[in-house]
């Protein structure tokens, strides 16, 4: 989930269903530190060689999504609240084609967002940076 308004005022958890979120090799390491799972439990690699969150094949969300439900609509919990990967963090603001930040047309109150800063494109350029190289790294 993304930053705390208004995602639990409005019960949300959109942007933690079908999940296509990458996350660095030390996010995924601090994420087995803090759950004890292997780390093929819970990331699998893309197309592209990209490490990414996997999803419950119940839930079709992210397997730390605390959730019954594979509506879209429902609600869940993070339970990894505390170390989820900072594309997580940052989220619904994403990097538009031409490297600008922008809100997601995915998160479904995006418009209760502030608009993205400058700080915003840096942090998600770097990020994105460090995901690739990993990447191309293996
Ligand atoms: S780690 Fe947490 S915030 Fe990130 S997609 Fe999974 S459940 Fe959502
Ligand atoms: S989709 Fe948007 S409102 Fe919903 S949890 Fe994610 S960031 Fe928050």
């Amino acid at each position: 989930m993304g930053r705390s308004l208004p995602c639990v005022p409005m019960g949300c958890s959109a942007c933690c269903r079908e999940t296509t979120m990458p996350l660095t090799k030390a996010e995924a390491a601090k994420l087995v530190r803090r759950t004890g799972m292997a780390i093929e439990k819970f990331t699998w690699k893309n197309e592209a060689g990209i490490l990414t969150l996997l999803n419950d094949n119940t839930t079709r969300a992210c397997v730390f999504l605390l959730t019954d439900s594979a509506d879209s609509n429902a609600e869940g919990m993070c339970s990894v609240y505390d170390a989820r990967p900072k594309g997580c963090k940052t989220y619904p603001y994403v990097l538009s084609e031409n490297d600008a930040a922008i809100l997601d047309e995915g998160c479904p109150h995006k418009e209760q967002f502030p608009p993205p800063s400058e700080d915003d494109a840096a942090t998600l350029l770097n990020l994105e940076e460090r995901i690739l190289s990993e990447s191309q790294g293996d």
